[in-house]
């Protein structure tokens, strides 16, 4: 049975002083030639806000103010105060978690609880992990065969990459930027931000978080806008030396391509159709919990979304059931009702995109055992969905859908479940469900994938790399690989 819908009601409204204008050299500011976009609050399909829209004019003018402050105050800041800074933004972040949540429920159309719980802490833990780092960014002494028979002496420097362009989605933008912002500060770059049309609030608020932390103007600028418009000028800035990007393939590749003409650095976060594997000896109770969880949380809108569920065929049934009690058990509706579990998609596009793929999956064949359809209240809902009776070459298994659908599938042995599993052009996350200490990192090596989680989905952390193979994307953020993806490497050689 389908537990019943709270209803968005009038709606919580924006917290006073939440800003919309561009974030610009440390100034907030329209954009230069006027324009503005409208950012729509998605369970209730009212306007939220009217928010600037920056040109490639305004792009420049960031880019400007962070290329003087590599050679001007920031550059000259050094790493201890770098790393206080963060401290500060870490703790203005903690300090606002109210407002911070609310925008992105607000924004996004997730239950309130959930940006509470994950996304402004992860930000926050994310600008003091990078604190700690900042002081500790170090390079090598190496011994060389020396030069003309002279002796040398050789060592690394570890770099600013330089200015970089940091472009954010919309599934969680404040915890993106987050992992984005606080690495490429750490190692003394400036960058800046062009947050997504769909959900910019969140961060505009962490402008003047960074603001009052005391970071000097234009190291961080913030610049809102359309991707095709605002987002390509900063990836054909020739001014910029890295672009990271978090977003689609589609977009991803677009921007390889365009940054290639300036042989800018490049990172890109793509997306995902992550394999959860429940093999005949895991703890069904648990891996149900997991898996549901690895669907449904943030309404599915999650690049490690474990998509294509893979179980042991002799709990398959066991399996489908309880998934399909776990979908109808999420109450959907009201972002701001305690009691809401599952929001509305961020826009109706999505919405309407998720509505296909789950109309293609009836069409090739699939059982769907729950959900299947949107409610008929306003707001950009789909009911939580378990399709059955599916095989891996279906669409619905082979295509991101980024909503709360999950694809059941049986197999009969672990590799059958390691074939099906890396049988996708995807590589970004998978989670294995058993007991056996012995399979669990046997399966784990064969799984490719960046992050592999056994008795878990989504054991993220400030201090792990994050990064995907294959179309899942190039390069990875977060740990010590956020240093490595931050900095050039220098080698300076001195003939003895
Ligand atoms: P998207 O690619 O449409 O947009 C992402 C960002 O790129 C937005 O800010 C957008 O304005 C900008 N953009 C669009 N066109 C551009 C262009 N031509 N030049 C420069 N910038 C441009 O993606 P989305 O719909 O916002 O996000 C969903 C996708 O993001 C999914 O595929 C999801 O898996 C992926 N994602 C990946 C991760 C990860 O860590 N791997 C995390 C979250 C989301």
């Amino acid at each position: 049975m389908t537990t019943a819908d709270t209803l968005p009601g009038v709606g919580t409204p924006l917290p006073a002083g939440t800003p919309t204008q561009l974030f610009l050299n440390g100034n907030w500011q329209p954009a230069s030639d006027g324009g503005v976009f409208t950012n729509i609050n998605p369970a209730t399909e009212q306007v939220l806000a009217e928010v600037s829209a920056g040109t490639p004019d305004d792009i420049d003018v960031a880019v400007r103010a962070a290329r003087a402050q590599l050679g001007g105050q920031w550059g000259a800041t050094p790493g201890v105060v770098r790393g206080q800074i963060l401290n500060k933004i870490a703790d203005l972040i903690e300090r606002d978690i109210d407002i911070l949540a609310t925008l992105e429920a607000l924004d996004v159309g997730k239950p309130v609880g959930q940006p509470k719980m994950l996304d402004v802490p992860n930000a926050a833990a994310t600008f003091r992990h990078f604190a700690g780092w900042a002081d500790k960014i170090t390079g090598f002494s190496i011994p060389t065969a020396g030069y003309f028979g002279k002796p040398t002496h050789s060592f690394t420097v570890r770099e600013p990459v330089g200015v970089i362009g940091a472009i954010v989605p919309w599934n969680t933008p404040l915890m993106i930027a987050a992992w984005k912002l606080a690495p490429a500060l750490a190692c003394g770059n400036t960058v800046v931000v062009k947050p997504p049309e769909e959900a910019p609030l969140s961060i505009l608020h962490l402008g003047k978080i960074l603001e009052e932390a005391g970071l000097p103007a234009g190291v961080v600028s913030i610049v809102p806008g359309n991707g095709a418009v605002t987002g390509n000028a900063l990836v054909e800035h020739p001014d910029v030396d890295k672009i990271s990007f978090t977003g689609s393939p589609a977009v991803g590749r677009l921007i390889q391509q365009r940054a290639a003409a300036t042989f800018k650095r490049v990172t890109l976060e793509l997306g995902g159709k992550s394999p959860q594997i429940i093999l005949d000896d895991a703890d069904v109770e648990a891996a149900v919990q997991g898996t549901a969880m690895g669907l449904f949380f943030n309404q599915g809108e999650v690049c490690a979304a474990g998509t294509r569920v893979f179980v042991h065929r002799s709990r398959y049934n066991d399996v489908v059931d309880a998934l399909s009690g776990a979908a109808d058990a999420q109450v959907l509706g009201d972002p701001f009702d305690p009691s809401t579990t599952l929001g509305a998609l961020v826009s109706a596009k999505q919405r309407d995109t998720v509505l296909s793929y789950i109309e293609q999956g009836k069409k090739e064949g699939a059982r769907v055992a729950a959900g299947g359809t949107r409610p008929d209240h306003s707001g950009y809902f789909v009911r939580p969905t378990i399709f059955a009776d599916a095989n891996n070459d279906m669409t619905i298994a082979r295509e991101e859908i980024f909503g709360p659908v999950g694809t059941v599938i049986a197999f009969d042995d672990p590799e059958e479940a390691i074939r099906l599993a890396n049988d996708t052009q995807y590589g970004l996350a998978a989670s294995i469900w058993t007991r056996d200490v012995s399979r669990a990192h046997t399966l784990a090596r064969q799984v490719r994938a960046g992050a592999v989680w056994v008795n878990g989905w989504a054991a993220i952390d400030p201090a792990l790399p994050w990064g995907g193979m294959k179309t899942s994307g190039i390069g990875r953020e977060l740990g010590y690989a956020g240093i490595l993806a931050n900095t050039e490497e220098k080698v300076v050689t001195i003939v003895l």
